[in-house]
Formats: C-alpha cells, structure tokens, sequence
C-alpha cells in the first residue's frame, strides 16, 4: 500500500516552528516513500477558528516550497478537506458506536463535565477530575428516544472499566495506557453536531487512508482513546509517531519567551526559506554524516524514521542565524538583490523601478558577506539615502582621543578623500596607511570616526565602497558637520 500521510492542523494560530516541523516531517517522509502529503484542516473548534490562520496556512508552505497532494484547496479523493463540511460522516458513525454499544448519549449539562471534555478537546490530561460517567448507565433504548426528541445531548465514549490499551509508537516503540488513565467517557460528538478532534480525526484518518500519523508527542495522551475507536469501528489502526518536542534552551517547550516562533516573523526578520526548512529539519533527525546544508530534495532523499531522536530537540537561535548567513551568500547577487528589494521597499528607501536595480546592482557585493537576515540590508544602506541621524560625541572619538585630535584627523581624512577619489580602492587605502604613519596614529583611528561620521553606523559596507555610494561631495558634508559638533 503507498504511503498516505497528513498535517492536519486545527486554524486557530499561526503556523509556528514546532508545527511546521511536523509538517516538514510528514513531507519528507512522504516524499522519502514515494506517497502523498495531505493537508486537511481541522476546523472544528469554531470559537477559535479564523480564516486569516487558513490564509497563513497556505502563505507559509507555500513560501517554505512545500506542496500537497490532496487539500482542502485543490480537492482530490476523498474531498472535503475541510472538517466542518464533513459533518454527516461524523454524526452517522458516532451514531453507529452507540447502536453496536460503543458510546452513549449523554444529557448532562454540568460545568464540570464541560471543563473536562474542552481540556480533552485540546489534548490536554484532565487531571482526573473527568466526566462521571452519569448517563453510561442510562437504558439506550429510553436514551435514543430521548435525543430522537430532540433533547440536547453529546455522545461519549465508552472507555473500558478495566485492562489497558497497547500500541506500538515507531519511535518510541511499544505503549501500554491503563484504561483508567484515559480521560473517562469523552465527547465525541457536541450538541451542536459537531464532532470533537477525537472523532473527526479518527474518521477521517481512516476515509483518507491514512497510513503514517506523525505528529508531535503532545497528542499522545489522544491516541489510546483513537485506538479503541478504531477497535469499535473494526478498521485498521494506521502506523503511529510520536514527534519528540521542541524545546527552548532553558528546557522548557519552545514559546514567545524564547524569540520568535511564529514562521511569519522570521520571514519578515529576513530569513531564506531554505534555511528555516534546512534548520527545522535537523531539529531531532540526523541525515548524513558530517553534513549540515541540505536542499528540500536531499532532505526527502535521506529522511527516515529511524534517525529520528526520541530526546527533545532544542531550538538553537544562533545556529538558525548561521544557517541564514549560509544561504544568503549561496545567491547569486542577482538573486539576492530581488530577494532584498522588497526590504528596501518597505523602509521607503527605494522604489522596485530600474533606478532601484540598478542601485541595488551596485550594493549588493558590498554587503553580501555582512547580512545575517535580509531587513540588515535597509538598515546598512540607509545611509545613502536618509540623513544620518545625530551622533554623540563618543560615538566619534576613538578610543585614547580626543574630541579636537579627532577633529582634526577627520580634516585629513577629508583631504585625502578630495585629493585621491574613491575610485581606486588601493590607491586611497595606501594613502590612508601612509597618513596614518606619518602621523604616528593608528589606522582604526582615521577611520573609525571616518566611517561614523559618513554613514552614522559600524554596520556599514566596506569604507570607501561606502563613500563612493553617496559620493564624495555629501560624505565631505557630513564630515564638515561631525567636525563642527566635535569642535563646539
Ligand atoms: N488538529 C490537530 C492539531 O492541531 C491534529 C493532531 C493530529 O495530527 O492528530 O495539531
């Protein structure tokens, strides 16, 4: 049978690092066997639903370069994709585990009960204060009459009094759950007709044929109450995983206290696809040996659920950044200036016309080697095109000066820069070195202030690329006015 899996996610967030994981897991194992990755929403909690979080959906994966075989977008066999509209299926097999004795109607309508069955929903433990199972005793033949009536009413599972569900985790091997650690008798089917995650997930996996479910370990505590569902419906369990999580670095599940997580901000931050896709992938899975680059296609190649870890994976933020500054400086500067003008744009410092390329033409191998995200580039080139803004004097003066010695040294520099051009790139560096000598100073001290003075930034691109940018005539404007305010 060809492999079938899914990502299933419920739009009520962004698609964040540790979800996006899992998504990238389930791709690459698809692609690594040959099958198909689905997409499938999970829409069934309405009160936290939003179709914006549909809409980043469908922005992140297609920014991160993956595609689906089957969704709620593009449709294919067993379409819907979309659980609310597949709400019948839900409502005839949740009715025929109560007929074969496998579930219950429940009439209850007590807060506690209610708390249990949200704190079920999100997958989260009850912490042992579930449902009393009042309505299980009730007789079925008096309980179908009464929701034939149109009395309100949920469904609940009927979880096993005694003994223990068994199943084998592909990572984490074979897990035995008492039946009484499983949330007592939860809602499979709401009042309002719609089915809770445990059923609509369960139903669907099935239809969809399903083969692999992985997702992440925090849905484990889910899957013992799945597989008796799938026992009461006599289908075949798919194979599961587990996915380790992903932690922050004080150990704790990765979150905004950490950083950023939402895929979003790193998008805008300025990083490359490849390298969120590339560092995401590596979070508890190895490939090869002594390798850390890896495109989408190698990653598929050598993905396999055997070199998944069982251990948490821990986000490193640093390592990500260093991933960044890899693909960054695998583009081609052509490449690169399109990927950067749209930063460039959004700080208002230039327009996507042809002045912009061509300006863009110009800068790009001057800052190539220096960004670590894209939104660096505005910030180091915003200097050619907005004044600079005011300096503190400390900011000027190198450290063992002065502010009238670094005065005057600015003044040198200025007539070196008026007697040699920028042009030639050694001629003017050799007759900085010189000055520098003949005056006994060191080098950094000409040109520390030099640089702050023109560009108002240490980020800046290589010195005299820098002035040769804004040309000679306004780097000796800005450095008239540094010399002015370090001689007041
Ligand atoms: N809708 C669930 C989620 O949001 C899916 C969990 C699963 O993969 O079974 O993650």
């Amino acid at each position: 049978m060809s492999v079938r899996v899914r990502y299933a996610p419920s739009p009520t967030g962004l698609q964040h690092i540790g979800s996006v994981r899992t998504a990238l897991f389930n791709y690459l194992f698809a692609r690594s066997q040959q099958g198909k990755f689905i997409l499938r929403l999970e829409d069934t909690d309405r009160t936290r639903f939003s179709e914006a979080y549909v809409e980043n959906l469908y922005a992140t994966f297609k920014w991160l370069g993956f595609y689906w075989a089957e969704g709620p977008d593009i449709g294919g066999p067993s379409a819907p994709y979309i659980q609310s509209e597949r709400l019948s299926l839900y409502q005839r097999y949740a009715q025929e585990l109560v007929a074969n004795g496998h579930a219950y109607y429940c009439f209850c309508a007590d807060k506690r009960a209610q708390q249990n069955d949200q704190a079920s929903e999100e997958g989260e433990d009850s912490g042992g204060f579930g449902y009393p199972r009042t309505c299980r005793s009730l007789d079925p033949v008096e309980a179908q009459r009464r929701a034939d009536s149109g009395e309100p009413c949920v469904i609940r599972l009927k979880i096993p009094l005694d003994g223990t569900t068994v199943f084998d985790d592909l990572l984490l091997g074979t897990i035995e759950w008492k039946n009484v650690d499983i949330n007592p008798d939860p809602v499979l089917l709401k009042s309002d007709g719609f089915p809770t995650y445990h059923l609509a997930n369960v139903i669907d996996d099935h239809f969809m044929e399903i083969t692999h479910i992985l997702r992440a370990q925090e849905w484990i505590s889910s899957t013992p109450l799945h597989i008796l569902m799938y026992k009461a419906f006599g289908w075949d369990i798919p194979k599961l995983c587990h996915l380790p999580m992903v932690l922050g670095s004080d150990g704790h599940k990765l979150s905004k206290r950490h950083g950023a997580t939402a895929v979003n901000e790193f998008r805008k931050k300025g990083y490359l696809p490849e390298a969120l896709v590339n560092y995401v992938a590596l979070l508890g899975a190895s490939y090869k040996d002594g390798q850390d680059i890896y495109s989408l296609e190698e990653l598929a190649e050598n993905f396999s659920i055997k070199h998944l870890n069982k251990a948490p994976a821990v986000f490193d933020y640093v390592k990500l950044e260093w991933f960044n500054g890899q693909y960054i400086r695998m583009k081609t500067d052509d490449e690169l200036a399109a990927l950067l003008m749209p930063f460039m744009v959004e700080a208002e410092l230039l327009a996507d016309n042809d002045d912009g390329r061509i300006f863009m033409k110009k800068a790009v191998p001057l800052i190539k080697e220096r960004l670590k995200y894209l939104s660096d580039a505005p910030l180091m080139l915003a200097f050619v095109f907005k004044d600079i803004p005011a300096l503190a004097n400390e900011e000027l003066i190198p450290k063992k000066q002065d502010a009238a010695g670094t005065a005057k040294l600015l003044l040198t520099a200025k007539e070196l820069l008026l007697a040699h051009g920028v042009a030639e790139h050694d001629v003017i560096e050799h007759a900085f070195r010189e000055k520098a000598e003949a005056l006994g100073c060191k080098l950094g001290d000409m040109l520390m202030p030099l640089r702050m003075a023109v560009t108002g930034t240490k980020i800046s691109p290589p010195l005299f690329e820098s002035i040769a940018l804004i040309g000679i005539e306004k780097a000796c404007v800005r450095i008239d006015a540094a010399v002015r305010q370090l001689q007041q």
